[in-house]
């Protein structure tokens, strides 16, 4: 049927010039055709998006499983991280692969699987130019170091995965004050590049007391003060969106929420205050997708899904 369909006008010049005999011809052009018209359907479905991102983004992973009825245990791996993939509609799936500063440009395979079929799909991570801060110490001074309490409470906090996604469309920005420092900042201290640090997140200069809403629905899952030992957050709350994407509020004044509450985007949780290692009030606003820190922009502007 579909040879009848071909008009030999069609037939490739080169095959016909080069004196093969046209049923030939008609037999190299059906295995010339575009794969998707005569391979099987893939059992699994792959999807970036964006399709190219940069350092900072938040790469989702959307796998089709409509033709692989029984897949239900997709999962996500970036050479030794995995990533959890959750059910967003019937026959679909999709994963976060967060990036950060921290990394290299350039290419990662991303393998999923159903337990069955595999697949491996290549995306290309462009790089990005961050601001560079250059920071002069005393000798001597070292700054403020976090304790353990602050330490382990905050590993707790990037850990948390609940199945459920609180969030839908664009986040809000957690303060109506003037964006301070951006994403993504790398810092020289006395001239020497530090290789591990970068601004985890987005800084609001509000005036002391004013308000820190909830980007996005969620439940709170840390609550921590300076009295506790909360030397470097400072009094802080971590919002937990589900799904592996979580907000962190530092430096506040007051706070005006408990740990277990659930929160409604808008809803205060907090004042903008200077406590903890911050010289100035302001809001410092972490987003973390699977325990890294990514831009918050895109989830503001267009959300991500
Ligand atoms: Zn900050």
């Amino acid at each position: 049927m579909m040879i009848a369909n071909i008009s030999r006008k069609k037939l490739p010049q080169n095959l016909v010039s080069a004196g093969i005999s046209p049923t030939a011809s008609i037999f190299f052009s059906l295995i010339a055709l575009p794969l998707g018209l005569t391979a099987p359907v893939l059992a699994l479905e792959v999807q970036f998006n964006p399709a190219s991102p940069r350092l900072g983004d938040t790469i989702s992973v959307i796998v089709n499983t409509e033709n692989s009825p029984s897949a239900n245990n997709i999962q996500v791996t970036v050479g030794k991280e995995t990533y959890p993939a959750y059910q967003t509609a019937p026959g679909r799936f999709r994963a976060f692969i967060p990036t950060t500063p921290l990394e290299s440009p350039g290419r990662r395979v991303v393998q999923v699987t159903d337990g069955q079929t595999t697949r491996n799909k290549a995306i290309f991570v462009g790089n990005r130019n961050f601001p560079v801060q250059r920071i002069n110490l005393p000798p001597g001074k070292a700054g403020v170091r976090a304790t353990e309490l602050e330490l382990r409470r905050a590993r707790e906090f990037r850990a948390v995965r609940s199945p459920e996604r609180f969030w839908n469309g664009p986040f809000i920005a957690p303060s109506t004050a003037r964006r301070s420092t951006p994403y993504g900042v790398r810092r020289y201290y006395n001239g020497v590049f530090a290789k591990d640090y970068y601004h985890r997140g987005l800084d609001y200069a509000g005036a002391s007391g004013s308000p820190v809403v909830s980007p996005a629905p969620g439940r709170i899952v840390l609550v921590g003060r300076v009295a506790e030992g909360f030397r470097v957050h400072g009094n802080v709350v971590g919002i937990d969106h589900g799904q592996g994407v979580a907000s962190i509020m530092m430096h506040l004044k007051d706070i005006s929420v408990r740990e277990g509450d659930f929160v409604q985007a808008g809803q205060q949780v907090g004042t903008i205050g200077s406590t903890g290692a911050s010289t100035g009030p302001h809001l410092h606003w972490g987003l973390y997708v699977n325990g890294k820190s990514v831009d918050p922009d895109v989830w503001l502007k267009t959300g991500v899904e």
